[in-house]
């Protein structure tokens, strides 16, 4: 019975293993990932999903700054063979005013990360999934981890329990580390004392697939669009079956205080949406629309003695820059690295082991949230939309949207300082000209803090 989810019955695990070097719980592109990469380097790696793969899954939209990091854990060809589309940038527009925004990502200062891809993430998941596999990782499917268990002391993680498929009592796996890569059930987050919401971030979104779309022609034809509006923003990932993903992000009481259906909610800001609306003309909704809670967060703890916390499992940002799965890849790849070098310094992983994956991460995670927080302030907006007095100053922030931030350079980062002083002076503009003009441009502001 082969311990992979690929077809035969899931009843009998008689080659479950007791104990493992890692564990990891989840099968997202954060476990994955770290999953690839413990077992390339020799580990026994066990990685437990909840899922049958494929399964659906939101996030489809990638980062050029990913695109090496495919090269490195060996999935690139893989990838690149599955046909996805090609995405060279992105493109911003504001409702009902003349602020655009192109982005071009061969426009990053090095200009070495000049695309990526979009990903139907059912397909995606499954690849990343099935190349763990290959590179030596035991896989799961249809395995929940029901619990993290500790050493006596509460301290040390010491494995989890598990329950398959098929079975009524959960089976146990030790291992020397227990990486959480649950994605938004933060499995262990209450073990650390629980999540920390970023309250100007609390928002939910809806959304559906359509069999096409106007695309733009050219090499443009594959970048996602996001367009703001009085509601919030929305997205539009094109696929390369020539299908797009269509969603709306939106703050969460107008979910709460909706009359009727989500669907009724989604379709008629569709109507009321000209520039979706009118992209979305003859073309018909291939899925019921679907919507997720999409507040975002961090967690005070994501890591400690035999145990550390990947992708969203740790850390959620609004994903209007789509750097979610970045996030998770990346911070895997830190983590699988941390674990190895303590594995084979002393045979086991401690709190400390994982200093340098927290700080890079958590850094990494807040060049991010910069922008993210500042999509939904007029000032950092308004500069956003205005061309720079610098293009040097576009460049550093085209590299910090390319996913540019866990490596930034320090020509990189002193760009996007002068970003921010430029955010600085459109602030003291703003307030001098009267406050409410941009606001009322994008409408984001208002609708947040209510009329
Ligand atoms: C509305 C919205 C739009 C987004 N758009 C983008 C985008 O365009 N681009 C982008 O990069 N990111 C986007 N994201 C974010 C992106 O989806 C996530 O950041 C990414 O999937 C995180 O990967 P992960 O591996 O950490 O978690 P996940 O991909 O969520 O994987 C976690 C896995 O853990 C499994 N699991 C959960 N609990 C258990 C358990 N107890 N036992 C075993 N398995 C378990 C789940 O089944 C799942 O397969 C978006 C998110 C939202 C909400």
């Amino acid at each position: 019975m082969p311990v992979s989810g690929d077809g035969e019955e899931s009843v009998h695990h008689p080659e479950f293993p007791a104990e493992a070097d890692a564990v990891v719980c989840g099968g997202g592109p954060g476990g994955s990932t770290f999953a690839t990469l413990m077992a390339r380097m020799g580990y026994r790696t066990v990685v437990l999903e909840r899922e049958k793969f494929p399964r659906f899954h939101i996030g489809e939209s990638l980062l050029p700054w990913n695109v090496p990091l495919f090269e490195r854990i060996g999935v690139l060809a893989k990838l690149k063979a599955a046909g996805p589309q090609v995405k060279r940038g992105a493109r911003f527009y504001h409702q009902g005013s003349s602020f655009t925004r192109p982005v071009v990502f061969a426009n990053g200062i090095d200009g070495d990360h000049p695309s990526s891809f979009q990903v139907k993430r059912a397909e995606f998941d499954a690849l990343l999934l099935q190349h763990a596999r290959e590179s030596g990782a035991a896989v799961f499917e249809e395995a929940r981890v029901t619990e993290v268990f500790f050493s006596a002391d509460g301290k040390r993680a010491r494995g989890v329990k598990v329950l398959l498929k098929g079975e009524g009592e959960p089976r146990s796996v030790e291992a020397k580390v227990v990486v959480d890569a649950t994605g938004r059930d933060a499995l262990m987050a209450r073990h650390l004392g629980g999540r920390r919401r970023d309250p100007l971030l609390d928002r939910s979104a809806a959304f559906a697939h359509y069999d096409t779309f106007k695309r733009a022609e050219g090499p443009t034809g594959g970048d996602i669009v996001v367009v703001t509006t009085p509601d919030g923003w929305w997205w539009l990932i094109p696929f390369s079956d020539g299908s797009v993903s269509v969603g709306i992000v939106m703050p969460a009481r107008r979910f709460k205080e909706r009359p009727g259906t989500v669907e009724r909610l989604f379709e008629e800001s569709v109507a009321r949406t000209p520039e979706v609306n009118d992209l979305l003309a003859g073309s018909k909704r291939t899925m019921d629309v679907r919507a997720i809670a999409d507040y975002s967060y961090s967690t005070p703890r994501i890591s400690g003695d035999g145990f550390c916390l990947v992708g969203d499992a740790a850390c959620f940002l609004d994903p209007v820059f789509s750097t979610g799965v970045l996030l998770a890849m990346e911070s895997a790849e830190l983590a699988a690295s941390s674990v190895d070098r303590a594995l084979r310094g002393k045979g086991r992983v401690d709190a400390a082991d994982f200093r340098d994956f927290e700080k890079i991460y958590r850094r990494a995670v807040r060049r991010f949230a910069g922008f993210v927080h500042g999509f939904y302030q007029p000032h950092m907006l308004e500069t956003f939309y205005t061309s720079a007095p610098n293009p040097w100053i576009e460049r550093g922030v085209t590299t910090v949207l390319g996913g540019g931030v866990f490596h930034a350079t320090l020509g990189a980062r002193f760009w996007i300082f002068a970003f921010h002083v430029c955010a600085a002076f459109m602030r003291v503009a703003q307030a001098l000209r009267g406050r409410g003009a941009f606001e009322r441009a994008t409408g984001i502001v208002e609708t947040q803090e209510g009329p």
